[in-house]
């Protein structure tokens, strides 16, 4: 198959093209190139892509194409393209991009998830919607209600499935598809691919195109990896200690929990680092605001969990911190993923405690490849000794931090070797360049309190 590498030769409609072009793409992302035209030609397709692949558009800009040239009333009480996604967030992402791409085409983009007020989703519906972006807990409810009828639904896209069946969401998705006529195009996505999510894409495609892009193990290539063995009573110190480096401008920082996530968040705020915290019990709202302020820069780390991250693409994350390791080490990809977006580097350091050495291991065998360690803990010295925070950053940094303000930016590239080092296991090197934020040098840290939590569901 030859790839095409412009935009124009695809033949996409002229609005569409002046929108990338305001958007500033130049050329197809791999998946993008292989994926659009054989939606194109209306195929059913099976991609196996994460996020940051640019699989929205390869699967946006196809369908945009095909609506704008057979114009048609958008059905009332349902749509003529349904896209599903696990997540609240992915589902705004992919409503966004929908919406960017579509800017020159007289189209109604709409979301439909849980955690709102279901009013202005039940308005869309009636008026009837061309594109609907919805998590399958709020559209069950409102097919069950009645507002929602998909009969005339033409074009279905499934994103994520792997994560929608780790949510437990199988029997929704499949009431959902249910409601829709034979005769539709499907587009199926998925970051990997076991037994299961195989056998369900045989199900709802029909003879569809695969197209795959880079194994999770490549695309990980530019991000610089380690992983601190500690004792785990004492990570938060550690954590805090890590953040005397400037450079850690906009960091992930991933729980286990969403306790874990809360009581991360505030022991950082407690230590004067801007943080928020970010996951399924917090309100849409409230996870709306910790993005925003995230991507703004007017907080350093976000604490995440697995689920609540998923999807989410903000540019210019410096670092990801696992605080815990993940359980599924498919996870660690996804994780670290959330940095070196669009060819940057980045930055991930993982805490490993000794409960934790079996889960590191087998993250070593999914990403095939060994995990620069560095042993950080202290045996023989009770961890109380070690309370104060500013004693476990390395020295080089502390230096730095003593010196009363952080340098304006950070250096890029430097190696900061701890002067008299009391051995390997001493040793704490930050051997990893260090990505440039200059909209981020100088900002004075603000100890933000962590949102009152309330209950909201998952989806
Ligand atoms: P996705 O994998 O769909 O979440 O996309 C990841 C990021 O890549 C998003 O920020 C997109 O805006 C961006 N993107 C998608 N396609 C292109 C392209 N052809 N050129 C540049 N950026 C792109």
């Amino acid at each position: 198959m030859i790839l095409l590498t412009k935009f124009e030769e695809f033949g996409l409609a002229a609005p569409i093209l002046r929108a990338l072009t305001a958007v500033g793409y130049t050329n197809p992302t791999p998946i993008q190139a292989k994926a659009i035209p054989s939606i194109l030609a209306g195929r059913d397709l099976l991609g196996i892509a994460q996020t940051g692949t640019g699989k929205t558009a390869a699967f946006a800009l196809p369908i945009l194409h095909l609506l704008a040239g057979q114009a048609r009333k958008a059905p009332r009480g349902g749509c003529r393209v349904l896209v599903l996604s696990p997540t609240r967030e992915l589902a705004s992402q992919i409503a966004d991009s929908f919406r960017t791409y579509a800017q020159g085409l007289n189209l109604k983009v709409a979301l439909v998830f849980g955690g709102v007020s279901a009013g202005p989703q039940l308005k869309a519906l009636a008026g009837g919607i061309d594109i609907l972006v919805a998590t399958p807990g709020r559209l069950i409810d409102h097919i069950g209600s009645g507002a929602a009828r998909l009969g005339s639904t033409e074009f279905l896209v499934l994103d994520e499935v792997d994560q929608m069946l780790d949510l437990g969401f199988i029997k929704p998705l499949r009431r959902i598809v249910g409601q829709l006529p034979k005769q539709r195009q499907n587009l199926f996505f998925s970051a990997t691919m076991p037994t299961e999510i195989g056998a369900l894409a045989d199900e709802l495609l029909t003879d569809p195109v695969s197209v795959s892009v880079a194994p999770a193990a490549t695309t990980v290539e530019r991000i610089h990896q380690q992983v601190l063995l500690v004792d785990a009573a004492n990570k938060r110190d550690l954590l805090v200690g890590l953040f005397a480096d400037r450079a850690m401008a906009r960091t992930i920082v991933f729980t286990r929990t969403k306790r874990g996530a809360d009581a991360v968040a505030r022991h950082l705020a407690a230590a004067g680092i801007s943080a928020a915290a970010i996951h399924g019990n917090k309100s849409q709202n409230q996870r709306e605001m910790s993005l925003a302020s995230f991507r703004a820069g007017r907080v350093r780390a976000l604490v995440a969990t697995d689920i609540a991250a998923r999807g989410i693409d903000v540019a210019g994350v410096t670092h990801v911190v696992n605080f815990e390791l993940p359980e599924v080490a498919e996870n660690y990809v996804h994780r670290i993923g959330r940095t070196a977006r669009a060819g940057a580097d980045g930055i991930a350091i993982s805490l490993c405690g000794g409960a934790e050495r079996d889960l590191l291991r087998n993250i070593e065998k999914v990403t095939r490849r060994k995990i620069e360690t560095i042993d950080r803990r202290q045996p023989g010295r009770p961890a109380a000794a070690r309370a104060n925070p500013a004693k476990e950053a390395p020295p080089a940094l502390r230096s730095s931090r003593q010196g009363g303000k952080p340098p304006a930016t950070p250096d890029r590239g430097r190696a900061a070797e701890p002067a008299g080092t009391t051995g390997g296991n001493e040793m704490f090197r930050l051997a990893f360049m260090a990505p440039r934020h200059p909209a981020m040098a100088g900002q004075p840290d603000r100890p933000d309190g962590v949102p009152a939590r309330r209950k909201a569901r998952a989806v």
